[in-house]
C-alpha cells in the first residue's frame, strides 16, 4: 500500500517495505474455538505464503476477564494444531512500561474523563466531548481520552485497503475520543495493540472481522506515535447457532486437540479451501499445512461470516 504525500499533514502515515512479519494476538479470556483458530489458521497462512514469521503475542492486559490457565491451553492447542511460532511469546502484561511511555508521548492529545457508564451508554458508541469541554475535578480516578482530530489528513487514517475486503472507511468519529487507559488503570486494548504491532515490526495484521472497527483508532495512535502502521486483512467470522459470534467470553465450546487434523480441515473449509481427499488421507498435519501454504490465494478467502461448523468431539 503506498499513499501519495500529503503537505498539510503533519504527523505522516507511514507505511513499511520491510520483510514480512504476521502475528495472531489472543487474549486468554478462554480457550480456543473455533472462530480463533480461523483466525489463527488465516495469519498462519498468509505469512507463510509470504516467507514470513509468524508471532504469537498474548494480550494478557485484563486480568479480571482473564481464566486461569487459558493462556497455557491456547499455545498448546495451536501447537497441536500444527502452528508453529517463530520467536519467543510477548506477553502484554510485561510490557506496561512500554504502554506507559507511549501514553506520555500521547499526553497532549489527551484529557481526563470521569463519565460514568450510564451517561456513556446513552452515547451510542460515540463519545461527545462532554469532560473535554467541561473538564472534571481532577482527584478521582479517571479514564483517559484521546482527542480524535489531531492528524490535519484524517482520510489516510480512517481509509485503508483491507487485504480481504478491499477499501474500508472507517471514521473516528464513530467512536469519538476513545479511550486509551481505562478508569481502573490499565491499559485500553486500543493502546496495547497499536503499541506493539510496532514494536513487533508487524507488517500485516490478519484478524477476525470483529476488530475490523478498531483499525482506524490503531492506525491513528500509530500515525501520532509516528511508528509504521501495517496492512491489514479481516476474517469472516465463526457464528454460533444463535447468529453471534463465538467469543471466549460467551463461553463458545473449545476445540479438541484431539481432533486437530479435521478441525483445521474445518477451519480451511470455513475460509473458502478444500484440501483433496489425497491430502487428508494420510492425516498428516504438517502436509496439510503445507498444502494450505502452497495454494493459498486472498482473493480466494471468504468475506462472508457464517454459522461453525459442528465439529466432533469438541
Ligand atoms: N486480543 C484480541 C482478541 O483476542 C485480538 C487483537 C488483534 O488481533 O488485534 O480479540
Ligand atoms: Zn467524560
Amino acid at each position: 500500500m503506498s499513499y501519495a504525500p500529503s503537505i498539510s499533514f503533519t504527523t505522516p502515515i507511514k507505511t513499511n517495505s520491510k520483510p514480512y512479519i504476521g502475528r495472531f494476538a489472543p487474549s486468554p479470556t478462554g480457550k480456543l474455538h473455533f472462530g480463533s483458530l480461523v483466525a489463527a489458521v488465516a495469519s498462519y497462512l498468509d505469512a507463510k505464503a509470504h516467507q514470513g514469521q509468524w508471532l504469537l503475542r498474548m494480550e494478557d492486559l485484563d486480568p479480571p476477564r482473564e481464566e486461569a490457565g487459558a493462556a497455557d491451553s491456547i499455545l498448546q492447542s495451536l501447537e497441536a494444531h500444527y502452528l508453529y511460532w517463530d520467536q519467543p511469546v510477548l506477553y502484554q502484561s510485561q510490557r506496561l512500561d512500554a504502554y506507559q511511555e507511549a501514553l506520555e508521548e500521547l499526553r497532549q492529545y489527551t484529557y481526563p474523563c470521569h463519565c460514568i457508564r450510564q451517561r456513556i451508554i446513552g452515547l451510542n458508541g460515540s463519545y461527545d466531548g462532554h469532560c473535554f469541554k467541561y473538564p472534571p475535578p481532577t482527584s478521582d480516578p479517571s479514564a483517559i481520552r484521546l482527542i480524535i482530530d489531531k492528524v490535519s489528513d484524517k482520510d489516510i487514517v480512517e481509509r485503508f485497503d483491507d487485504i480481504f475486503l478491499g477499501l474500508q472507511t472507517l471514521p473516528l468519529t464513530d467512536y469519538g475520543d476513545f479511550i486509551i487507559r481505562r478508569k481502573d488503570g490499565l491499559f485500553a486494548y486500543q493502546l496495547a495493540v497499536a503499541v506493539d504491532d510496532a514494536y513487533q515490526n508487524i507488517t500485516h495484521v490478519i484478524r477476525g472481522h470483529d476488530l475490523l472497527d478498531s483499525t482506524s483508532r490503531q492506525r491513528y495512535i500509530l500515525s501520532l506515535l509516528d511508528m509504521d502502521v501495517p496492512e491489514y486483512g479481516h476474517t469472516p467470522l465463526a457464528l454460533g447457532e444463535d447468529g453471534h459470534k463465538l467469543s471466549k467470553q460467551t463461553k463458545a465450546t473449545p476445540i479438541n486437540n484431539n481432533h486437530a487434523i479435521n478441525n483445521l480441515i474445518a477451519a480451511l473449509n470455513f475460509l473458502g479451501y478444500s484440501p483433496p481427499e489425497e491430502e487428508l488421507s494420510d492425516k498428516d498435519g504438517d502436509s496439510l499445512m503445507e498444502w494450505a501454504i502452497q495454494r493459498w490465494q486472498r482473493q480466494q478467502v471468504s468475506t462472508h461470516s457464517s454459522i461453525a461448523p459442528k465439529l466432533s468431539g469438541a
